[in-house]
């Protein structure tokens, strides 16, 4: 759950997925959307904590690599088979790096929002959907439902 912060209300859809999602779930993170919830207590797991945090926007190699390991680990071809849920909080153009990297490692599935990019015209959208299968963010509850069931 990483990208970019903003002023509007309904960004707070990412403070509340971060408070509702379940106490055995890691949100991994970079860049200043963490700014909607890395001051909640959101406890631990085994001492390790809930939120790890990869730094700014710039460092979500970190977070794709950390990615990466356990599908090599794990001797997995598809790093969409891993049980992680890409929920992408949207703003600044610099992100569009970074959405790109995602989608060049194959990423599928990704939730933006609470705005999409700019860039995005239906005939852009029809394609990252057809291909990627890009979607926007929904409600709270159904998309921690989706992402608890694999989506
Ligand atoms: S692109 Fe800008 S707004 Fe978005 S995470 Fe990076 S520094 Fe923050």
């Amino acid at each position: 759950m990483a990208g970019c912060d903003g002023r509007q209300k309904s960004r707070s859809y990412f403070t509340e997925v971060a408070q509702n999602l379940p106490k055995d779930t890691v949100i991994l993170t970079a860049g200043c959307a963490k700014y909607r919830y890395n001051k909640l207590d959101l406890g631990d797991i085994g001492g390790i904590p809930r939120v790890l945090d990869a730094g700014q926007c710039n460092d979500c190699y970190s977070l794709v690599v950390i990615a990466l390991k356990p599908k090599e680990v794990f001797g997995l071809d598809d790093l969409n088979d891993l049980p992680i849920s890409y929920d992408i909080a949207w703003y600044e153009q610099k992100a569009v790096a970074v959405l790109l990297a995602l989608l060049r490692l194959g990423v599928k599935e990704i939730r933006l929002g609470p705005t999409l990019p700019a860039f995005v015209s239906p005939t852009v959208l029809n394609v990252l959907v057809e291909n990627f299968d890009i979607k926007p963010i929904g409600t709270v509850a159904e998309d921690i439902a989706a992402m608890m069931a694999g989506k």
